[in-house]
């Protein structure tokens, strides 16, 4: 549904993306692997349009996307949640996630629908985004995303930093959401919530692709990924 072929991106001189092909397939869940510097963010900014494609192409259902803007490319149904979360700290959780469905498209989700998904946020909505702890921040980034009901959720290591239990409430939400349909792009220094809800990995290493496959062909190759990501 989404892909990169064989994309160069970069910062300024310096070229991050060398040759970079990925894609994502409908309802699928994908995870993007690689050690620190590897260009996993850099790829999903290349797929959200953050970054220009230098070289090669970026697609959506088959049609090439490469010079779209974020705005639009966010209003074909790609949602984006950064490493940084990006919440809107004097708004209060509700605001934020009011301020996701601006560009809303049809479909389920709504404030009740987040609210489920993540109970603690209700139970925090008149708090400020600034209060909000690591965790509570990561799920409104993700609630903020879900609410113009995208049809892929690009993650960028939505776990980083944060504690096992608020990790395991994370990884539960994801597989809730990919499990109803929605695709996912999900991108981890480590594969322990990958291999959780992905059956397709793709490593990185040095700004490309070293190495790609499905579940069976992750665990035949384990020695060399782990040499790959640096385990
Ligand atoms: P991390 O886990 O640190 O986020 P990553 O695999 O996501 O790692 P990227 O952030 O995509 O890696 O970085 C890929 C390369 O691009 C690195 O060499 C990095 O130093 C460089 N880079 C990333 N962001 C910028 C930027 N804003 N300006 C210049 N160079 C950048």
């Amino acid at each position: 549904m989404l892909e990169l072929c064989a994309v160069d991106a970069g910062y300024g001189n310096a070229q991050a993306l060398h040759g970079v092909s990925f894609s994502v397939g409908a309802g699928e869940a994908v995870a993007l692997i690689g050690r620190n510097g590897a260009g996993k963010s850099t790829t999903l900014k290349a797929l959200m349009g953050i970054l220009p494609c230098r070289a090669g192409d970026r697609r959506f259902e088959g049609r090439s996307i490469a010079g779209l803007p974020v705005h639009r490319t966010s209003r074909l149904g790609i949602g984006y949640v950064p490493e940084d979360r990006q919440v809107f700290g004097p708004l209060t959780a509700e605001e934020n996630l009011t301020v996701g469905a601006r560009s809303h498209r049809p479909g389920p989700w709504t404030l009740r629908r987040v609210y489920d998904l993540f109970p603690r946020l209700a139970e925090r909505r008149h708090a400020r985004g600034q209060s909000l702890s690591g965790g509570e921040q990561q799920m409104l980034a993700i609630g903020r995303a879900l609410m113009a009901n995208p049809r892929v959720l690009l993650l960028d290591e939505p776990t980083e930093g944060l504690a096992p239990i608020i990790v395991d409430t994370l990884a539960d939400a994801i597989a809730i959401i990919n499990g109803e349909g929605m695709a996912v792009v999900i991108v981890e220094q480590n594969f322990a919530v990958p291999q959780r809800l992905c059956r397709r990995f793709a490593v990185m290493e040095n700004g490309a692709v070293a190495w790609a496959g499905d579940t069976a062909a992750f665990a035949a190759d384990r020695d060399r990924i782990d040499r790959l990501i640096g385990v």
